[in-house]
């Protein structure tokens, strides 16, 4: 139909305009993530070859401390995404070792959440660091999700009751403010 693709066109509209710079996207950013646990960078950086075996989701430093990422999600109540972070935790070894025997198997969302420290700072919500978290199996190919646990912590009760667009918009904004603010 070539009327509505010319409508559609016309229709295409600014989602979101950065407040510190004016920069233009077509789509709200809602995804921010880390791509290393934050314990990665207390490796002096020429010993991190040595030291750090990292593949995808996974990471393990010394052979002793073990880390993964996950999915932290917080539900945006008046919108039809929500806003998420992918954030590293770390893991028991025992639990880690699970996850690798189970990497490939379905029935692995059966499993008891595994605990963890949260590994990343997680953008405007305050001290992140070293905050309790569980982690939650998903379907073979998905990082599981991350939970909040911390009693009291802004993050475990926004992610527990979600939050609303506009207070997104703001979170967003300080995040994208702060991006910008490197380059
Ligand atoms: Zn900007």
């Amino acid at each position: 139909m070539k009327l509505f693709s010319f409508f559609n066109k016309k229709e295409k509209k600014v989602a979101y305009k950065c407040s510190c710079c004016g920069k233009v996207y077509d789509e709200l950013p809602l995804c921010f993530g880390s791509d290393y646990p934050n314990y990665y960078f207390s490796i002096p950086s020429d010993e991190r070859e040595t030291r750090i075996e990292l593949k995808e989701s996974l990471c393990v430093v010394d052979e002793k401390h073990f880390f993964h990422r996950g999915r932290l999600t917080i539900p945006i109540i008046d919108y039809n995404e929500n806003l998420i972070f992918n954030v590293w935790t770390s893991i028991s070894e025992d639990n880690f070792g699970k996850r690798m025997d189970l990497w490939e198997n379905p029935n692995r969302v059966n499993e008891e959440p595994y605990f963890g420290w949260l590994q990343t700072n997680v953008p405007t919500y305050g001290e992140t660091l070293n905050i309790k978290t569980i982690a939650i199996e998903q379907n073979v190919g998905l990082i599981p999700e991350i939970k909040s646990i911390e009693e009291g912590h802004l993050l475990t009760i926004e992610q527990e009751n979600g939050i609303t667009y506009k207070r997104a918009l703001e979170i967003v904004d300080e995040i994208m403010k702060y991006q910008h603010s490197l380059n």
